[in-house]
């Protein structure tokens, strides 16, 4: 019998957007386990911990209708993400791409990678047509500025989203 495919899709998820999810679920017909990584060291200084922006993939993937046979994991990573990556078990990194703009970044990432780690291969999905524009910077601004998100995020996401502003408000 042959090992089970584990595939890891790492992000900083600041928060997780209908694009985000649109591609956990794709992902989880070419892997038979996915790996959903949570960065803890990024320098996009986030706006929700990394403990929030668990809970929230948690809550999210709940909700999406999958395969019942699917294999979704939420984790926490700080470390290198190939040693990450070879921890679990697994030599699939997924990544999405939506326009030309990610490519250099994702190309230089996946190359770096692949440098360090050679077995380890980089999948991209193209991101589909409908959620190509979203990311999850314009949708902290269009939230800061009152604008609606519901296109962009699922309903238990904005909500979060108004509360974290609220709490902002307040504390001012
Ligand atoms: P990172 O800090 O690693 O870029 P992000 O949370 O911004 O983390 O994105 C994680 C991955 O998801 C990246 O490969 C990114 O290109 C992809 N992604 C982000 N938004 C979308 C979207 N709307 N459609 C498809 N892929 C997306």
């Amino acid at each position: 019998m042959s090992l089970p495919r584990i595939g890891v899709y790492p992000g900083t998820f600041d928060p997780v957007t209908n694009g985000h999810l649109d591609i956990i679920g794709r992902a989880t017909d070419i892997v038979d386990k996915l790996i959903v990584a949570v960065s803890i060291n990024t320098d996009k200084n986030p706006m929700f911990s990394a403990t929030e922006r668990v809970k929230m993939l948690h809550q999210e993937i709940e909700l999406l209708d999958l395969p019942v046979n699917s294999s979704i994991e939420v984790m926490l990573f700080e470390s290198l993400l190939v040693d990450f990556v070879k921890s679990v078990g697994a030599y699939i990194i997924i990544r999405g791409l939506r326009a030309v703009s990610d490519f250099e970044y994702e190309f230089q990432m996946a190359s770096m990678n692949a440098r360090l780690d050679p077995k380890i291969e980089t999948v991209f999905l193209m991101a589909s047509d409908q959620y190509q524009f979203i990311s999850s910077r314009f949708v902290k601004e269009i939230a800061r500025l009152g604008g609606d998100i519901g296109y962009f995020v699922t309903p238990g996401v904005k909500k979060s989203l108004d509360s974290h502003l609220l709490g902002k408000i307040k504390a001012r």
